[in-house]
């Protein structure tokens, strides 16, 4: 298997792969895949509450707190965010910090006034704004924010204090990272395909009290209230994606936790960035305290030699350095599941190119 550096869907650890592979035709001596089986049987509800609770353990969600999950990508979550916490209120602050904000504020403009309460579009959103820089309204039904920057590689070095307002974040390409305190938030999701598992599930962690409170005409499956009350089952849930999801919770577990993975991702991203400021070739314009541990964009001196690096970054075995298509240049996600040793690979392999074509 090559080294993939994909944003997502992103690389999977092996050892959950060949698992998944060896109870695919047969699961635990049933004679059958565990994709075949209804949701509604013992045998997989049993994976199914395994798999919440482990995910519970490792971030120490508060009982107070439901854990869903959903269909529809992180995307979906922008509507039904609004939908659901706007109750009888007509505004919500969102910070923008880059592409995906964007996108979150875009869709709850279509439900309420949205304020900006701090845009890092003045530097290209190469920074996260300060908790000082902040303009909040206290009347806001609740503050939104992006805490990794998928695409610009802005991680936020701190959680914003936001009073009594619920505060909401789109933890997508950041979420069991590291260890995060699930009691400051109203509400966290996350599409699965970066560090939970395949695409097509969405977790959402949702404080009990915002429940039940939808807009007029918000369809049931948008309803957190519905889901929450039918354990994620009120139709058919992404059975296969909920299951390798457990098995990444394992996995994580026997990695330590997200204490585990805190240490082994601020390595490799300590590594990589380093390797990146030590040469004059390569360069990241995120200010230090807001460089991503997921997402590593970086440039070369000579934006003609880009094609030449993908070229042979790929017969080098490293995939998917391409950076977005919006920003140009390269990017590493360097997720849980990308090993030490693939980051490793991928800073031999930069500096062997640089030496290559630069000297
Ligand atoms: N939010 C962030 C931070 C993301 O990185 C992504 C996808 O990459 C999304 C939202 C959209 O997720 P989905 O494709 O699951 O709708």
């Amino acid at each position: 298997r090559k080294l993939n550096f994909s944003a997502g869907p992103a690389a999977l650890p092996e050892e959950v792969l060949k698992q998944a592979q060896e109870e695919m035709l047969d699961w635990h001596g049933h004679g059958l895949s565990i994709m075949e089986m209804s949701h509604r049987s013992k045998e997989y509800v049993s994976v199914a509450e395994q798999a919440e609770q482990d995910l519970r353990d490792l971030m120490q969600v508060p009982d107070n707190y439901k854990i869903l999950f959903l269909q529809g990508g992180a995307t979906s979550q922008f509507s039904m965010i609004p939908m659901n916490l706007l109750r009888d209120k007509k505004t919500a602050d969102y910070i923008n910090t880059g592409v995906w904000s964007k996108k979150a504020i875009e869709e709850a403009s279509r439900y309420c006034n949205v304020n900006i309460a701090a845009t890092t579009q003045h530097n290209n959103f190469t920074s996260a704004p300060s908790q000082d820089q902040l303009q909040l309204n206290p009347e806001a039904a609740y503050v939104h924010y992006t805490p990794n920057e998928t695409i610009g590689g802005v991680e936020f070095d701190y959680i914003p204090q936001t009073g009594d307002v619920p505060l909401v974040a789109d933890m997508s390409s950041t979420i069991l990272s590291r260890p995060i305190d699930v009691s400051r938030f109203a509400l966290i999701y996350a599409g699965a395909q970066k560090n939970i598992g395949p695409a097509g599930l969405t977790v959402v962690i949702v404080r009990e009290d915002l429940l039940g409170q939808t807009l007029p005409g918000t369809p049931t499956m948008f309803d957190y209230a519905v889901h929450a009350a039918a354990d994620s089952m009120n139709n058919t849930p992404p059975t296969y994606g909920w299951y390798l999801a457990g098995l990444i919770f394992q996995w994580l577990k026997r990695q330590g936790g997200v204490e585990g993975m805190q240490a082994i991702n601020q390595r490799k991203a300590e590594k990589l960035y380093q390797a990146i400021d030590q040469s004059t070739f390569y360069a990241n314009p995120v200010a230090i305290a807001n460089r991503s541990w997921m997402n590593v964009p970086f440039t070369l001196a000579d934006a003609a030699l880009d094609k030449l690096f993908i070229e042979e970054s790929e017969q080098a075995g490293l995939l998917n350095l391409k950076g977005h298509r919006s920003v140009g240049g390269m990017r590493a996600s360097i997720y849980n599941a990308v090993p030490e040793t693939a980051v490793d690979s991928l800073i031999e392999f930069m500096q062997h190119f640089e030496r290559k074509h630069v000297e």
